[in-house]
């Protein structure tokens, strides 16, 4: 392996490689404690850039991992074995906006909310908000299938990608733009949708061209907290048989809601299973809509409900902040429990049914007590994707042999109820084999082999992101 980093250099000129361990090892990790070391660190500036690095890596038979902010929780974007980590984030520019044709075309390493800044000053933006928002990037969401908070009214990635440039780990390091700039495309085989979610294991994306769509005029948000888990789903199932339109239809049960709250100081005092329910509105219906939805809660015996009238008033009233602290809250639980010992944290993503959200979180309790993991536990009711999370020692292997098997019962659970094992943060190393479940319970074992055969197709030396979801 010695010398990559000299050749690298020599391919792309000095200051766009990094030698030194110390920073090789920030981009080595992720933030589960996955951890890892490469050669070098390449920071592309260019599609060309990209192009060069991928045509040496072919020729020298070098492992590449892409990378945008690497906040993926499933060890999609940390480096297994030894290679060159390639780094989207210098390619950050928005290229251009256009109102009239509903698009916005950037470079991979913009973040999703830098992106939002600009897009808000011409009323419009990019509905996916993953808890990350603020440093997750454009290539790292397209490359998980990233969701988030809205995604019950605006879905995932894959519903929001037009067309993508996308360099191949080939001789050439080939430049291939799929997808269109139009709303509507038939192109043949999907292959840039097929790219959503391919976790940088088929080719490296430079560009995309993607769907904005209008802010909303106003959005009232209740935050509701219900002593009973019943209840709380009558709430949810009033509010759909209404037909509201949810924006945020967000859930955290009342023992991870009261320690949010505690680690958080918040002001808010959690006194059962939590509801955050948004939902947008003209401005005129705005009083009338918050009325509805208090009696709804109401009506299904909330202990305490707080209400606001616009999402700034919401933010003002720190409604959102306990079920956005779903993470920092098992990282604080975490430091305070095991004190200066390194930590790993599993934060799972299975989505099931939402009306079979009542089972789940009887069994996801019932494994908190076989496992004995401190088990935080929220998500986004509206589509059914949940977040249980746990840590443990990372020098203590009974601890790490138990914790892997928590995590693997529980997407068991989702399959046995009807869901999948990851909703939006991909496959990674660590839900290879449980994707492998998922697929043998639905009778579509082959759909691995075909998985295989086009990964073979893009990357026949298997040099991108290897070791990575199949
Ligand atoms: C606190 C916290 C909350 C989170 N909440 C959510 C949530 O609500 N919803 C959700 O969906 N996710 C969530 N995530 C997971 C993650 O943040 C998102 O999936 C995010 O979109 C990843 O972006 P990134 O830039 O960090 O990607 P990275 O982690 O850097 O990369 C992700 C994957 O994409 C590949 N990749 C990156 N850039 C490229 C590129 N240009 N070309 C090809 N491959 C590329 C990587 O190799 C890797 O496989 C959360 C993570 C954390 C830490």
């Amino acid at each position: 392996m010695s010398g990559i980093g000299e050749d690298l250099k020599r391919v792309l000129g000095g200051s766009k490689v990094e030698t030194d361990p110390h920073v090789i090892r920030l981009y080595s990790r992720e933030p589960s404690g996955l951890e890892g070391m490469v050669e070098a660190v390449v920071f592309a500036e260019s599609a060309s850039d990209v192009s060069k690095v991928l045509s040496y890596a072919y020729e020298k038979e070098i492992y590449i991992y892409p990378q945008g902010s690497s906040t993926d929780l499933v060890g999609g974007a940390y480096p297994e074995r030894p290679g060159v980590v390639l780094s989207l984030e210098r390619m950050r520019r928005i290229k251009e906006i256009s109102v009239l044709d509903s698009i916005v075309v950037v470079e991979p390493g913009i973040r999703l909310w830098n992106l939002n800044e600009e897009l808000s000053k011409h009323g419009y933006m990019f509905p996916i908000d993953p808890g990350s928002v603020k440093v997750a990037t454009v290539g790292g969401a397209i490359n998980t299938g990233a969701g988030g908070m809205r995604g019950a009214r605006y879905g995932t990635m894959r519903d929001w990608v037009l067309g993508l440039t996308l360099v191949l780990p080939d001789s050439e390091g080939t430049i291939l733009r799929l997808g269109c700039r139009t709303l509507k495309c038939r192109q043949g085989y999907d292959l840039a949708r097929l790219m959503v979610g391919s976790e940088g294991t088929l080719g490296v994306v430079v560009e995309a061209v993607l769907k904005i769509t209008p802010l909303p005029e106003n959005v009232v948000v209740v935050l509701s907290f219900f002593p009973r888990l019943e209840d709380l789903v009558e709430a949810v199932i009033d509010i759909k048989s209404r037909a509201m339109d949810t924006l945020l239809m967000e859930f955290m049960d009342a023992d991870s809601a009261r320690l949010a709250a505690e680690t958080l100081g918040a002001s808010i005092r959690p006194d059962g299973h939590m509801l955050l329910v948004g939902v947008p509105v003209n401005r005129e219906a705005s009083e009338r809509v918050l009325g509805e939805l208090r009696s709804i809660m109401a009506g299904a015996k909330a202990s305490s409900i707080y209400t606001a009238r616009s999402m700034e008033e919401a933010e003002e009233k720190k409604l959102l902040e306990i079920r956005r602290s779903l993470f920092a809250t098992q990282a604080i639980l975490t430091q305070r429990q095991f004190q200066g010992r390194k930590v790993m944290m599993l934060m799972e993503d299975i989505a099931v049914p939402p009306s079979r959200l009542l089972d789940a979180v009887k069994m996801l309790r019932e494994l908190e007590e076989r496992y004995g993991f401190k088990t935080v536990l929220g998500g986004h009711i509206g589509d059914g994707n949940l977040h249980p999370t746990i840590s443990y020692p990372a020098d203590d292997e009974d601890a790490k042999r138990r914790a892997l098997e928590w995590y693997y019962e529980v997407m068991k659970l989702a399959v046995e109820l009807g869901g999948t094992v990851s909703a939006e943060h991909g496959i990674g190393v660590l839900k290879k084999k449980a994707l492998e479940l998922e697929l043998e319970r639905i009778g579509s074992r082959r759909a691995l082999e075909l998985m295989r055969g086009i990964k073979k197709v893009f990357d026949p030396k298997g040099i991108l992101n290897p070791g990575k979801v199949i």
